[in-house]
């Protein structure tokens, strides 16, 4: 009986194995929607290599690598085109587009998103300010609340 099992679960698992059928397909990553290539046309969802690598943590050599010649995030601009003039589009190489643009001006892009980062904090705090003055507020008219229903109960009780 036992045997059989064995078996049985062996057959079943060289199926499996065989569903790969070799023909490839296109399919959006189920975590980013980006498109990643050369899918399984069996696969029912796929995991791109960003986010892959995202989950698995990267490689401590190709951190360093991509540090040293593309600028930080620069996967999650809109365009950016690097200075041998290969342009990716949020991370994704265009190879047709391949020296069509002017290289990102880093010097550039860097004033521009400290100046954003400046902005940001600054409409944080301003939110924040607004918010603590909020909360005083409600709870002042929470607390007014308080006193009036405890007065009307004293009244209540007088009377
Ligand atoms: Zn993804």
């Amino acid at each position: 009986m036992a045997r059989l099992k064995k078996r049985l679960t062996k057959r079943t698992s060289k199926k499996s194995t065989n569903k790969i059928s070799g023909e490839l397909t296109e399919m959006n990553c189920k975590k980013c929607d980006r498109l990643v290539y050369n899918v399984d046309s069996n696969a029912i969802s796929v995991l791109c290599t960003r986010c892959t690598t995202l989950l698995v943590g990267a490689p401590k050599e190709k951190i360093q690598r991509v540090k040293s010649n593309k600028p930080r995030g620069w996967a999650f601009l809109a365009k950016y085109i690097h200075e041998d003039g290969t342009v990716y589009f949020r991370g994704v190489e265009q190879p047709k587009l391949k020296d069509t643009l002017k290289p990102t001006d880093l010097k550039k892009l860097g004033e521009k998103r400290k100046k954003t980062s400046e902005k940001n904090k600054k409409i944080k705090e301003e939110r924040k300010i607004k918010r603590e003055k909020q909360l005083v507020k409600e709870h002042k008219k929470r607390a007014s609340i308080k006193e009036k229903k405890r007065k009307e109960k004293i009244k209540m009780l007088k009377g």
